[in-house]
């Protein structure tokens, strides 16, 4: 089982009606690698992400984790369509953060931290107090372990949604663009946790981002994503410093 990847897309379409926006996707994701998928908007980089945490459900193809497949389900040797049940087992393993910081308004940090671990983990609240204190120090909010979202900027409140889904123990961690609805001076504080958490954890870490001075540092391999396609992959060196595809070329004229 340790020989497959983590993440497997195997010949994964999504499509919205006529509207094709993955097309036929392979891509394998290591064991702790860390994956940027750039490109441009309407490419298909948040699907990804949204139906790895199965947001969205696929129409073809077979979506594996951690070496099982997660859409579906063997039975007697043959993959059928996936049981609610065996899909929240595998789902899991995952832990999301999303742009738009989601953090439940009438808890506080440390709330927004514990409470899934009590309810869906069945941990003992001091238990999962005393993991949430650590990650809440670990990006850098110990101070702030009493306060609601309201009364936090968007960086912290970023922040605290990092610890909320690392609190959960999972193997993958997902960023959909965490930085895009924050104020510029703010987007430094969550990147630096970013950057941590992907030296002190053996995580395998997937994410949208707008950011490709960061995607070009911190990533083993960066994907460019062009009409539900990878357009391009490699190496940031690579990618950045010398990209084979004119689509690539002309994204990252665009935009750097
Ligand atoms: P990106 O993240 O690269 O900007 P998305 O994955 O969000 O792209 O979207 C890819 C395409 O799918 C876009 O054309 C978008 O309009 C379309 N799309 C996304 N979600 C839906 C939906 N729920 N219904 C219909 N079309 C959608």
């Amino acid at each position: 089982m340790n020989d497959m990847p983590m993440v497997r897309f195997e010949n994964v379409s999504k499509r919205y009606g006529p509207l094709t926006v993955l097309d036929n996707l392979n891509l394998d994701i290591g064991r702790g690698e860390k994956v940027s998928i750039i490109g441009p908007s309407g490419s298909g980089k948040t699907t990804v992400l949204r139906m790895l945490m199965t947001l969205e459900a696929i129409n073809d193809g077979v979506l594996w984790v951690d070496g099982e497949p997660m859409t579906h389900m063997m039975q007697n040797g043959k993959l059928v369509p996936a049981t609610t049940k065996h899909i929240r087992r595998i789902r899991a393993k995952i832990g999301m953060v999303f742009q738009s910081f989601n953090l439940f308004p009438h808890m506080t940090a440390m709330g927004n931290c514990i409470e899934a671990p009590i309810t869906v983990l069945g941990m003992k609240r001091s238990e999962a107090e005393e993991r949430a204190a650590e990650l809440l120090n670990m990006v850098g909010l110990s101070a702030k372990k009493d306060h609601y979202p309201s009364q936090l900027s968007g960086g912290q409140q970023q922040r605290v949604a990092i610890a909320r889904a690392l609190a959960m123990r999972p193997k993958i961690m997902l960023f959909d663009e965490v930085t895009s609805a924050l104020d510029p001076e703010l987007v430094g504080e969550v990147l630096q946790v970013i950057r941590k958490i992907g030296r002190e954890h053996d995580l395998t870490m997937l994410m949208v981002t707008h950011q490709m001075g960061f995607a070009k540092e911190f990533s083993d391999r960066v994907c460019f994503f062009y009409q539900g396609k990878i357009c391009e992959q490699g190496a940031p060196a690579e990618i950045f410093g010398n990209p084979k595809n004119e689509r690539t070329r002309q994204f990252l004229n665009a935009v750097l």
